[in-house]
Order: C-alpha cells, then sequence, then structure tokens
C-alpha cells in the first residue's frame, strides 16, 4: 500500500522496489527532481519498507503502513531513522556540521529494530561546504548497516563528490491529471478549485496540497480586478490597491508565522501569474494553459493590443525583484510600483 499510493514516480519506485526484492540496496541514494513533487515521501516509504514489522506478502516490497514501526517512520520518531533538514524559517537556510557531525554519531551503532540504519537529509543542497566534507567522509567508508537518503530539488549544488557516492534516482514532474486527481481525493476539491490550485502550484502534488486555497483566490481576485482597464488609472486608487494587496498577506503571513523571503517570494508568484495568463494570451497559446481559464472574457478584454514585448519587462522586472539581495524591501514599495507600471501599461491601449 504505502509505495503504491504515491502517485507518479513510477521509475524511481520500481528501482527501489528491485533493489528491495533483490536485497542490493546500497548506502546512498540521491532522489532529485522539482520541489514539492514528493521525493522525501517517497524516502520516507523507502524507509517504512525497511522498517515494517508486518510487511505485506508480495513479490513488491512493501510496508504495512499501519504497524507502530511505520507510524514511528511517518513521525520521524523510529529511532533508527535521522531526518537532517534546514531550518526553513531563516532567510538563507542552511544545514551546518554540527547536525552532520550528529550524523556519525547516530549511524555507527547498529540498528535497534530495522534492517537498516537510515538518515534522511532533505534538501541536501543547503549542506555548507563543511558540512558536505564532513559528509563525504561518512559517505566514503559507511558502516555496512547504514543508508543515506539525500533529497535535492538542485542536485548540481551539491559537490560532485558527494554526488559519485550516491546512486541518483530521477524523479519527473506529475502530470496536471495527476494533481488535479489527488487534490479531489484528499482536499475533496471540486473539478474547478483542483485545477485552479494545480496550476498555481505547477502540478507539484505536495505543493498544491499545502496551498492554502482560500488566500490564493483571494489574491488572484485582487489582481483579477485590476486588469480591468475601466478601472480609472488615479495615482491614489493604485497607492490604495497596494496597500490592500500588502494587507492581505501580511494579515495571512502572521496567522502562518512565516518568513518575509516567503512572504515576498508568494506576492512575486501570483504576479508573474497573472502576467504570464495575459502573454499567453496574446501569444494565442491554448486557453487550457491559462491559470484563470474561467476569467477568460476579462483577460481578453485586457490583453488585446497590449505588446508582449511590454509584458516580459514586467515578467523582468518581477523577476529582478525576487533577486533583490535585500529581500526585506518594502513590499509595499514595490507592489506600488509594479501596479504603476502594469496600469499605464493597460490604460495606454485602452485609451
Ligand atoms: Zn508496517
Amino acid at each position: 500500500m504505502p509505495f503504491s499510493d504515491i502517485i507518479g514516480h513510477d521509475g524511481p519506485k520500481r528501482k527501489i522496489r528491485t533493489a528491495l526484492a533483490r536485497e542490493t540496496v546500497g548506502h546512498a541514494f540521491l532522489f532529485c527532481g522539482e520541489d514539492g513533487i514528493g521525493k522525501r515521501l517517497t524516502a520516507l516509504r523507502f524507509a517504512q519498507a525497511l522498517s515494517c514489522d508486518a510487511p505485506p506478502a508480495s513479490e513488491h516490497p512493501d510496508s504495512c503502513g499501519s504497524c507502530r514501526a511505520c507510524r514511528d517512520v511517518a513521525a520521524v520518531t523510529h529511532p533508527d531513522l535521522l531526518l537532517i533538514e534546514p531550518d526553513r524559517e531563516k532567510a538563507n537556510p542552511q544545514i551546518t556540521i554540527d547536525p552532520v557531525r550528529n550524523i556519525e554519531r547516530h549511524m555507527i551503532y547498529r540498528p535497534l529494530l530495522s534492517a537498516r540504519k537510515i538518515c534522511v537529509i532533505d534538501d541536501a543542497d543547503r549542506l555548507t561546504t563543511g558540512a558536505a566534507n564532513a559528509l563525504l567522509k561518512t559517505l566514503e567508508d559507511p558502516p555496512d548497516h547504514s543508508l543515506f537518503l539525500l533529497v535535492t530539488g538542485q542536485p548540481y549544488r551539491l559537490p560532485a563528490t558527494v554526488r559519485s557516492r550516491c546512486l541518483a534516482l530521477r524523479f519527473s514532474s506529475t502530470t496536471a491529471e495527476q494533481c488535479e486527481g489527488v487534490l479531489a481525493l484528499r482536499r475533496a476539491l471540486p473539478p474547478d478549485d483542483a485545477g485552479f490550485l494545480s496550476r498555481v502550484a505547477g502540478h507539484r502534488i505536495g505543493a498544491a496540497l499545502n496551498a492554502d486555497l482560500a488566500r490564493l483566490r483571494e489574491q488572484h481576485d485582487q489582481f483579477l480586478q485590476y486588469c480591468r482597464a475601466d478601472v480609472p488609472a488615479h495615482p491614489t486608487a493604485t497607492l490604495q490597491r497596494a496597500e490592500a494587496l500588502t494587507k492581505i498577506q501580511r494579515a495571512r503571513d502572521e496567522e502562518a508565522d512565516l518568513s518575509k523571503a516567503r512572504h515576498f517570494s508568494d506576492v512575486i508568484d501570483w504576479l508573474a501569474h497573472g502576467l504570464r495568463d495575459l502573454l499567453l494570451i496574446r501569444l494565442g497559446a491554448a486557453h487550457d494553459l491559462l491559470l484563470h481559464r474561467s476569467r477568460l472574457s476579462l483577460l481578453q478584454r485586457c490583453a488585446e493590443g497590449l505588446d508582449p514585448e511590454a509584458l516580459l519587462d514586467l515578467l523582468d522586472a518581477l523577476h529582478e525583484m525576487e533577486q533583490a539581495p535585500n529581500r526585506n524591501l518594502n513590499l509595499q514599495l514595490c507592489l506600488e510600483n509594479f501596479l504603476f507600471r502594469f496600469h499605464q501599461l493597460i490604460h495606454r491601449h485602452a485609451a
């Protein structure tokens, strides 16, 4: 059950199960592929399969998913499992040398209950150079009973020496159908909401499952309001809108206690999504690629006569805001600047 309820990723799942069946599981794997598509989940399922007390009788190795060991692995409280990850609330999340030294101490002992002592390193590309070098020493001479599962969206950021010690499993992105199917099942969303969330999340199941639908709808509705060329381009109105948009974001962030860096990139995301829709319409792309396909006529009116080059310039400006070395930039100021430029663009053509 547990492996089979992971949507997609048939290639990596098959390789893991073959290694389990033939008892040829090595000492280190590198799970690579986009963020939020199920790599970490697969790593934990792998750990379950090696720890389960009541594995189902089947030619395809798996775990029961419900015994004590399986539950402890899922909750990351199993004594033979160590999970290392960066502190994602920090502006520059890193895995420093101290937790890596702890890995050595943990992995040297034989497993208490499982077949293996397992160490999952999530966002392994966040290892500092010192930490990666310390890990390399362990990977070069791993204890017999050890298994390292490195999970990363950016494998090229890991030293080649670390990568070469691991068997790489590539996870490809899930499809729109797979993502919408999971959303319908797990979040009981109607097709319209499931389609919207899946597109916002780039069809990444993990990201879509965790996304805040109400907030996203609210933000995108504000953006759509702004696409109406009949709204006068009055500076005061623009300032008020920027303020309103900043407030939505702030209120939700305080609720969710998110870091400033995260809240900034959220805003960039939904503005970029809106611009992308307008650009796609201008370029005559298929409508099922649009995020706001339900508001097609509004977007079509807004996109009419817009210069694709000018839209690309605005997208560039957004990208630059995101890359700004100081992410604590005044969000409201950036939004004002963006909205002025955007409104100017729309009204130049509407006039
Ligand atoms: Zn079990």
